[in-house]
């Protein structure tokens, strides 16, 4: 509640709607400036959008807004329709499809219920029990030789050397009813994908993955004698339908475009006001507010579906953009999770000083301006690594300098940074990160919104001249060679493939 004081205050004193802005003339209208776009910026406002997104969550059970979900597909029309009310700017729904896949595996045996993990696009078993006979393929699975003996059995197959989901489709060739893949470490694997939803090589079979000492266990179990397992699979494999929302000013040099992005969606686990309602809504506000002023560079805003299914929204829009619009993007600012409740304030590291990462050139321009305007309002920062984990990667990839800002996710808080910036030593920057409690009670409001003015400070400036940033760069024609089709985004760790 403390976080709130200040919400309410602020609303006795000011009647500001959500919506409520008059677009200038913006041929006529006076240029932006940082400061002025800045004071118009309220954190009441981003408040008001937070109810709205936090709404759209609740409209169903599952209380979440997973990418083309019915609450999702609410936060994608609020944003378009409140962009497109304006006047001020080209706005487009893009569409595409993604293969959403959850689900949860139980494997017992030898009267132990083992510890068990699902793996993406690992089929279900449909409600029933697959029980059989175990049987330990031979060396790593990854041949179809490997698996002489397996039919309607259970194969128990080891990680290492390819695919997971090599050895599930081997498998099912091989007649198997079910597989259980153990980890080449003692622990769990923590998250695993099957990488395609089909193969060539056969038809995936139900799968639970456990620790590499279960697995030493069962493998010496079976080597002594026969052993049952009873193998169930609860999944959900879907073709979702969603939308990317991009938004483009009508003024401005369209040639020269200062674009800056976040994701709209959250996980099956919660409503996702911090992941990722506070970068989405902070940007969705600045585009709102920027309608008072004209620009000298066109400014576009990519509001991206199915990041936290592998960035499939950013990836699907620079995949599908022709190489001449490519080379129009100036730089690209991202906005993912800037509202953390134990929050520190972290800014991409472009110029890789501190995590040696060697991001296109330019960005070390835009850390510097980010940088700039935290030390003159007095606001400790600290570089954060790109990580590849949010929505600036396409745009890395394929060369265009690339910022951002960022609170902090699961990470824990050091004694060091609680003495720069407040909050709990020891405890995760977001401690609702990808649960149920990333809800309206669970944002800091003054990160909230010095990072929005922060975001602002920087939208405003590039607005009106990119000279320090260089125009273009030899990698920015290549093609992008990588696919992001590997879940796991806003520091969480990815999914394995092998
Ligand atoms: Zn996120």
């Amino acid at each position: 509640m403390r976080l709130f004081t200040g919400v309410f205050f602020i609303s006795s004193l000011v009647s500001a709607a959500v919506v409520d802005v008059q677009p200038s003339d913006p041929y006529n209208a006076s240029l932006v400036e940082s400061n002025k776009l800045r004071r118009v910026l309220q954190r009441k406002v981003l408040y008001e959008h937070a109810k709205k997104y936090q709404s759209f969550a609740d409209t169903t059970p599952e209380r979440n807004r997973v990418a083309g979900s019915a609450s999702h597909n609410l936060t994608v029309d609020y944003l378009y329709d409140t962009l497109v009310a304006t006047g001020y700017y080209n706005v487009e729904k893009q569409p595409f499809t993604y293969i959403y896949s959850e689900g949860n595996a139980s494997f017992s045996a030898l009267s132990k219920v083992y510890e068990s993990e699902y793996m993406t696009y690992s089929p279900s078993t449909g409600g029933s029990t697959i029980k059989a006979q175990l049987v330990k393929v031979a060396n790593l699975g990854c041949d179809q030789s490997d698996y002489p003996e397996v039919k309607g059995k259970i194969a128990l197959i080891s990680r290492g050397d390819c695919q997971f989901g090599l050895k599930v489709a081997r498998a099912g060739a091989a007649g198997a009813a079910g597989a259980v893949i153990y980890n080449n470490l003692p622990g769990l694997i923590g998250g695993g994908t099957l990488s395609n939803l089909t193969r060539p090589e056969g038809p995936y079979v139900p799968l639970a993955a456990i620790s590499g000492a279960d697995g030493a266990a069962l493998v010496a179990a079976v080597e002594a004698g026969p052993v049952q397992g009873s193998l169930s699979v609860n999944a959900t494999i879907d073709v979702k339908y969603t939308n990317n929302v991009l938004a483009t000013t009508k003024g401005g040099d369209q040639s020269n475009v200062i674009m800056s992005g976040a994701h709209t969606d959250s996980v099956s686990a919660g409503p996702g006001i911090n992941d990722n309602g506070s970068g989405s809504i902070g940007i969705l506000e600045i585009a709102l507010q920027l309608t008072k002023w004209s620009v000298k560079n066109a400014v576009s805003f990519g509001f991206w579906s199915a990041e936290e299914f592998g960035l499939i929204g950013s990836s699907y829009y620079i995949d599908n953009l022709p190489e001449d619009e490519r080379a129009k993007i100036a730089l690209y600012l991202n906005f993912d999770m800037i509202a953390s409740p134990n929050f520190g304030y972290f800014i991409y590291d472009g110029d890789g000083s501190a995590f040696n990462d060697t991001p296109p050139i330019g960005s070390g321009a835009i850390e510097h301006l980010f940088e700039g305007y935290f030390r003159k309002v007095g606001l400790p920062t600290r570089p954060t690594n790109f990580s590849g984990r949010s929505d600036y990667a396409p745009f890395m990839e394929i060369g265009i300098p690339v910022g951002g800002l960022f609170t902090g996710a699961e990470g824990n808080k050091t004694a060091e940074e609680a003495v720069l910036w407040g909050g709990k030593v020891g405890a995760a920057f977001d401690s609702h990160y990808h649960k149920a409690g990333d809800n309206i009670s669970n944002l800091n409001m003054d990160a909230w919104i010095q990072n929005t003015k922060a975001a602002a400070h920087a939208i405003a400036t590039y607005a009106i001249s990119t000279e320090t940033i260089p125009k273009s760069s030899p990698s920015r024609l290549v093609k992008r060679t990588t696919k992001h089709t590997i879940p796991g985004a806003c520091g969480s760790a990815p999914l394995h493939l092998t």
